[in-house]
């Protein structure tokens, strides 16, 4: 049996960050539906340039693709203790094919922790992002600048925008993920798996509210 949980969080409220801190607290694999279609940008496939048109778009992918690559992922051997689920699923659809896909061998969704965030707050958190070069350390232009304007602090070279973190393409996604997670929240609220955490306090204390949420689920079983 294995411990598959659903990360329901609008883009900025540090989901993947609190992804990474569960996938090591609880030894479970970290399944990004985001970074794996991004990793296919190097891709020179129709199907890469269609994922690329979209994410540029700010749109989501069709739920057969997505299921597919999903699917796909948690047939390999290291998914089998379990997994965070991070992005996916993000309609009815991928929901009752990721059940469909659990049950044939013998698991389920044990918890959905949803990480509460207010929308404008969302917004500047993931447009203020900027990378430095080398990818390795994160600022944001609102909440945690660098020490010079737009220059990484360790290599003084010029920060870097995702480009689907562009305020648009942003704005868009957000409100896409409060149209369409609300009917997803209530299809795992129904089975009372559902625990809401408050994700605007500071990433230590929400890492807290989150494993105390987790074990409790995972003692009532
Ligand atoms: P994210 O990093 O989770 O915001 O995902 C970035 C982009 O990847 C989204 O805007 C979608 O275009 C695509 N994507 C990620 N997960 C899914 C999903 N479960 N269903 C459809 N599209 C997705």
């Amino acid at each position: 049996m294995g411990t598959y949980i659903v990360l329901i969080g609008v883009q900025g409220s540090g989901k993947g960050t609190q992804a990474a801190v569960l996938q090591e607290k609880l030894g479970l694999l970290h399944i990004s539906t985001g970074d794996l279609f991004r990793a296919m940008k190097t891709e020179d496939t129709p199907l890469a340039r269609k994922v690329q048109e979209l994410m540029a778009k700010g749109e989501l992918i069709s739920d057969e693709i997505t299921n597919q690559m999903v699917e796909e992922r948690l047939s390999k051997p290291d998914a089998a203790r379990g997994a965070i689920l991070d992005g996916y699923p993000r309609s009815i659809g991928q929901a009752q094919f990721l059940d469909e896909l659990l049950a044939k061998q013998g698991d389920r969704v044990v918890v959905v922790p949803v990480l509460q965030l207010d929308r404008e707050v969302a917004i500047k958190r993931v447009e203020g992002r900027r990378y430095s070069q080398d990818k390795k350390r994160v600022y944001n232009i609102y909440f945690n600048p660098p020490k010079n304007e737009g220059v990484d602090d360790v290599d003084g070279k010029p920060l870097i925008q995702r480009d689907d973190d562009v305020r648009e393409a942003v704005e868009r996604r957000i409100d896409l993920y409060y149209q369409t997670t609300q009917p997803l929240i209530d299809y795992y609220q129904a089975r009372g798996i559902v625990a809401e955490i408050n994700a605007d306090q500071p990433i230590d204390k929400v890492s807290v509210d989150l494993l105390a949420a987790i074990a409790r689920a995972l003692m009532q079983g």
